[in-house]
């Protein structure tokens, strides 16, 4: 507990509600029965930090919830400032007349990324490459611990967007374009919470978790934006009910079921071909966050509106709070507009218009959620947690995960992994850039280049890996005397905007990335490095680059990429979207009719070493075993024997990939995930006939 004490202590010491040997049903209803309107509006209201200053407001309005919205952060930007923040406004709100908790939120989307120095994981786009549910579970495992010990026990993530449109700049936030493999990383979830009936949410190690954004925000059409500004975020998804049960819905239906305390709705709209509705935006639907969410999947948790979004409703404010609420939102992310929030709500209950029990069944799911964090008994920071923050061993975490990230997309003449031996000539904007190659929501919203946050460029971790490397940031002289050149080039930051997109060029290297690759790959053999949030559209390009790389968005521990340049770990990474050949295929997914991209879904070549195969006999044989162990129920087994298949495929196809092998072999992925070993082996078999 901290050292000052509360300006005003009720000692509400006694009742049933503060005796943790009660069941959490019975606690909750106790201390339901005692609120006032008041009360229960203000456990319903979530204020921004920057917005409350020393947080008098907390105690006043009786809030339920604070958030550090992207970057919004206490000075001096370290865990002991997080804990002393967070503390302060717990006081204020234990001076209040029941002493009921504050539940923090954070965006913590990829580490505890908006602290300084705290480690940062590759996004989750990264994360879906990695094909590794484990690992996933160790990367939140992590960041919850990071999250946790500075007094924050609440984290908005993870984003289960399926991302169906690379132009949509929330790419990155994104597992995958597959259903199936966003729901295969939710064991992030896992990693955040602890074990799945929440017994593990007191633990100074766990957050709650938020899957977010419910329900279709990574399905947005390209234009349809109605606020203007965005060309595809918050837009309108345009789905049959059938796409949107099986694309969009799915992974959420396996959030609840690894019990998930929390769900934001996507500030998009739904439009469900044949419904007869047209597009409603998502905090209106009734149908969807009470209907779906919260009935047919048996959601218990509580459900958090994203940022200011109940002011995109239609009608005049008391409808937007009236909209929201009975639409299943129980508690409303008004940042800025608390006040006015909670007195309308409280207004539009008296007047009859919002009904006592709707404002009941919030509350209730709200304070549960407090009662199972422990936070009627702990509500203070824990920070023995604090001295891991970016330690090595969560580091080591994070490093496992960029390595595990990067996906080969082409090898040529066995070009990578590097040898040490190998005068190495490094050039590009992003080889040398913390902030770069962190990308968006990192310290600040948008994120920003430079040297933001302590860590390892690709740059450094190459040197530390004993490369024998001269580095020119824009390529300058590559004269003679070089083995090979590493180019690497991509995106800078940018959040929730469409980034480059829109901005002269739609997913292509800048002028400067082009030029860089151009000189490199004119001089010498070159591999090149694609750090950014989704694939870049190189065409015609590709033919003079001997090893492609797609790095996405690796984070704070390149050391992690130059492990796999340096070969002291494998490329294993596989495509979590599909990597097009030109914007005319925009948008193009796994499962498409006219299914031809530069590199299909789930591509990738490992440098993994492995017995050579015997072609089509031994994919036969792999297929029978495959399907025995699929029988068997023995995945492990199962999954290993398809790469195996996947590997002999992509020896075979080397560089001649094209409609007839991209198919077959993104189809394969797909049916792996899904558990069918047998059928995918087959699949790949097609596309090994087809090459
Ligand atoms: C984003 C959410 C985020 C929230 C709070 C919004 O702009 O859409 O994903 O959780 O801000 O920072």
């Amino acid at each position: 507990a901290p050292a000052e004490t509360p300006q005003v202590v009720i000692d509400a010491h006694g009742l049933p509600y503060l005796d943790p040997k009660l069941p959490v049903r019975k606690r909750v209803a106790d201390l339901l029965g005692r609120m006032s309107l008041a009360e229960k509006a203000g456990q319903m209201t979530q204020a921004e930090r920057g917005a409350v200053g020393t947080g008098a407001d907390v105690a006043t309005y009786a809030l339920g919830s604070l958030l550090s919205g992207g970057g919004s952060t206490p000075t001096p930007n370290t865990p002991a400032a997080w804990a002393k923040m967070t503390d302060g406004f717990q006081l204020r709100a234990r001076a209040t007349r029941f002493q009921i908790p504050l539940i923090y939120g954070v965006d913590a989307v990829h580490g505890h990324n908006n602290l300084v120095g705290a480690t940062v994981m590759p996004h989750n786009i990264g994360i879906g490459a990695t094909r590794d549910p484990a690992l996933a579970e160790r990367t939140g495992a992590v960041t919850a611990a990071e999250v946790r010990a500075t007094g924050v026990p609440w984290d908005f993530a993870p984003c289960l967007c399926v991302s169906r449109d690379e132009r949509w700049g929330r790419s990155y936030e994104s597992f995958g374009e597959d259903p199936a493999l966003v729901e295969s990383m939710e064991t992030v979830v896992q990693g955040l919470q602890g074990r799945a009936n929440g017994a593990d949410l007191r633990r100074n190690d766990k957050v709650l978790a938020t899957a977010k954004h419910f329900v279709g925000d990574g399905g947005t059409e390209y234009g349809s934006s109605t606020t203007g500004t965005y060309k595809i975020d918050q837009g309108v998804t345009k789905v049959t009910r059938q796409e949107l049960e099986a694309v969009h819905l799915a992974p959420f239906r396996t959030a609840v079921d690894r019990g998930v305390g929390t769900v934001m709705p996507s500030y998009s709209s739904l439009d469900v071909l044949g419904d007869g509705q047209g597009p409603v935006k998502m905090h209106a639907r009734a149908d969807m966050i009470n209907g779906v969410l919260k009935g047919r999947m048996g959601f218990g948790g509580f459900v958090i509106s994203d940022w200011n979004a109940i002011d995109q409703l239609p009608g005049d404010y008391p409808a937007h709070v009236r909209t929201a609420v009975d639409a299943g939102v129980d508690m409303m992310m008004v940042p800025y507009g608390y006040k006015e929030f909670s007195s309308t709500l409280a207004d539009e209950v008296k007047a009859g218009r919002v009904t006592e029990r709707r404002i009941d069944d919030a509350v209730s799911r709200i304070l549960t959620q407090k009662f199972r964090l422990g936070l009627f008994e702990h509500p203070y920071a824990d920070t023995a947690g604090a001295a891991a923050i970016g330690s090595p061993a969560h580091r080591a975490v994070a490093r496992a995960a960029a390595a595990e990230s990067q996906v080969l997309l082409k090898n040529s003449g066995g070009l990578l992994p590097l040898k040490k031996s190998q005068k190495v000539y490094v050039a590009g904007s992003n080889a040398d850039d913390i902030g770069n190659q962190s990308g968006g929501w990192t310290v600040t919203w948008q994120g920003s280049s430079g040297n933001i946050t302590p860590g390892t460029t690709i740059l450094q971790g190459m040197r530390e890996a004993g490369g024998h490397v001269t580095y020119s940031k824009d390529a300058s002289a590559p004269t003679a005397g070089y083995d090979v050149g590493v180019v690497v080039v991509g995106e800078t930051p940018y959040a929730e905007g469409v980034g480059d997109v829109g901005n002269g060029h739609e997913l292509t290297l800048s002028a400067a990335d082009q030029a860089a690759v151009d000189k490199v790959c004119a001089a010498m053999k070159c591999a090149v490095l694609i750090v950014s949030g989704r694939p870049q559209l190189i065409g015609d390009r590709l033919g003079r680059i001997d090893a492609l790389v797609a790095s996405w968005l690796p984070g704070t521990e390149g050391g992690g990429v130059a492990d796999v340049l340096y070969g002291s770990r494998p490329f294993t990474g596989q495509l979590p979207v599909t990597w097009p050949r030109s914007a005319a295929q925009l948008p193009i997914n796994v499962g498409d009719s006219a299914y031809d991209p530069q590199f299909p879904y789930g591509w990738g070549l490992t440098t993994r070493t492995r017995v050579p195969h015997g072609g089509e006999a031994a994919l036969r044989a792999l297929a029978k075993a495959a399907a025995a162990a699929e029988r068997a129920g023995a995945g492990r087994v199962g999954r290993e024997l398809v790469t195996e298949a996947r590997l002999i495929v992509q020896e075979k196809v080397g560089e001649r990939i094209d409609a007839a092998v991209s198919g077959p072999f993104a189809d394969a992925d797909h049916l792996l995930l899904t558990g069918h070993y047998g059928k995918a082996v087959r699949k790949l078999t097609q596309a090994y006939r087809a090459a």
